[in-house]
C-alpha cells in the first residue's frame, strides 16, 4: 500500500502531498516494523489514474476512492506495470496475498488491470466518436473499416514472407489497430494475420513473437469485463472473433508443447485461451466454454503424452485459474515454471 486518493477530500489531499514530498516510516510504522513506504513519482500516479478512469480495476465501481497497489508487493518496485488501482475493499483483499488460497493473485490483478486499461480507451474513443453526426458516424465507420482492413492485409502478405526476427518487426505496425473498436471486417482481419502465424509455430517461433501474438490477440478482443457479465449480450460476430482466438492460442500452445518444447510461447498461447474461457465462464456462454475447456484439455493430453510436464502443469493451472472467480478457491501456482515471471510481467505494448 503507497497511495490513496479520492476524488477530491482534504484529507485525501493531504495524504497525496506527504506522500509525494516522500514520506519517511512515522514512529509507530518503525515498532510495527512496517515496510518503509516509497513514493511513487507524480507523474506515473497521474497518468496511471488518469488510464484507469480514477476506478478500481476490479469492481469498477465509479464511487470508491482508489489506492495504488504494488503488484509484486514491492514498494520500491515504481514500475508503472506493477502497479494497480484498487479500491480500499479490493486493495484490502489483494494485500492478503494468495497464501491463503482466497483473495487475488499477483497476475490476476495484471490481467484485470490490463483489461480494464483496455476498456477505458475504448471507451473514452466511443464517447469521441458518439458526438459525431450518427449519419457520419456510420458512414465514417464503414470508411475505416474498409480501409483498415485492406491495411492489415498488406501487412499479412508481408508477414507470410518474412523471418521471424523481421515478423516481429512488421507486428508492430499492427497495434494501431488495437487503438480504437474497428469494425468486424478489421477485426477479423486482424485475426486473421496472427492465425497464420499460429499456424507456422513450430517452424520456430520465438518467445517475443509470441508473446506479441497474444498482446495483440487479447487487446482486439470483444472482451470487455473478466469479472462480471457484458452489459450486451455478445454478437455472432463476437463468437467468431473468439472462436478465431481459440484457434491462435491453441495452435501455438500446442505446437510449443509438441514441437519446440518452448515454455513461453506454450504460455503465450495458453493467456489467450484464458482470456476467452474467462470470458465464456463470465458470460455463461456454453458453447465457447465447452470449446476453450476441450482444448485445455487436448494440450494437457499432448503435454502428457510428449513427457513435457512443465507444460502440463502450467496447461491444468490456466484453465483451473480462468475458471476462479474472486472470492473463491484460487489454484496454486506451480512453482518453477519459466512461464511465471513472463506471464505477471509487461503485457502492454509500449
Ligand atoms: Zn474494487
Amino acid at each position: 500500500m503507497v497511495k490513496q486518493f479520492s476524488k477530491n477530500s482534504p484529507i485525501h489531499r493531504a495524504r497525496r502531498k506527504r506522500h509525494s514530498a516522500g514520506s519517511r516510516r512515522g514512529p509507530l510504522e518503525k515498532c510495527l516494523g512496517m515496510k518503509k513506504r516509497h513514493a511513487i513519482p507524480g507523474s506515473v500516479a497521474d497518468g496511471l489514474l488518469y488510464e484507469a478512469d480514477r476506478t478500481c480495476c476490479i469492481c469498477h465501481s465509479p464511487h470508491k476512492a482508489v489506492q495504488l497497489h504494488h503488484i509484486d508487493g514491492n514498494p520500491g518496485n515504481k514500475d508503472p506495470r506493477n502497479l494497480a488501482v484498487l479500491c480500499l475493499d479490493h486493495h484490502d483483499e489483494a494485500s492478503k496475498g494468495p497464501g491463503h488460497g482466497r483473495g487475488l493473485t499477483p497476475r490476476q490483478i495484471r490481467k484485470y488491470m490490463d483489461n480494464w486499461l483496455r476498456t477505458v480507451k475504448v471507451r473514452r474513443a466511443t464517447e469521441a466518436g458518439a458526438r459525431t453526426h450518427p449519419t457520419v458516424k456510420i458512414a465514417h465507420e464503414l470508411i475505416m473499416d474498409a480501409l483498415s482492413a485492406h491495411e492489415i492485409r498488406k501487412v499479412r502478405s508481408r508477414l507470410i514472407a518474412a523471418s521471424w526476427d523481421k515478423r516481429l518487426q512488421l507486428l508492430v505496425l499492427l497495434d494501431p489497430y488495437t487503438d480504437f473498436r474497428y469494425g468486424y471486417d478489421a477485426r477479423i482481419e486482424f485475426l486473421y494475420t496472427l492465425s497464420d502465424l499460429a499456424d507456422q509455430t513450430r517452424t520456430g517461433m520465438t518467445h517475443e513473437v509470441a508473446d506479441m501474438i497474444n498482446q495483440l490477440a487479447v487487446s482486439i478482443l470483444p472482451i470487455f469485463s473478466l469479472q462480471r457479465p457484458a452489459n450486451r449480450k455478445p454478437k455472432k460476430k463476437d463468437i467468431r472473433l473468439l472462436r478465431q482466438a481459440i484457434h491462435i492460442g491453441s495452435t501455438m500452445a500446442y505446437d510449443a508443447a509438441k514441437y519446440l518444447r518452448d515454455m513461453r510461447v506454450a504460455a503465450a498461447g495458453a493467456n489467450v485461451l484464458w482470456e476467452v474461457l474467462r470470458f465464456a465462464h463470465v458470460n455463461k456462454l456454453r458453447e465457447l466454454k465447452r470449446e476453450v475447456l476441450s482444448e485445455f484439455r487436448s494440450l494437457e493430453n499432448e503435454a502428457e503424452v510428449g513427457g513435457f510436464s512443465e507444460g502440463k502443469r502450467w496447461f491444468e493451472f490456466e484453465c483451473l485459474d480462468a475458471l476462479a472467480l474472486e472470492g473463491h478457491l484460487q489454484p496454486k501456482l506451480p512453482a518453477g515454471i519459466a512461464a511465471n515471471k513472463s506471464q505477471i510481467e509487461s503485457k502492454r505494448i509500449t
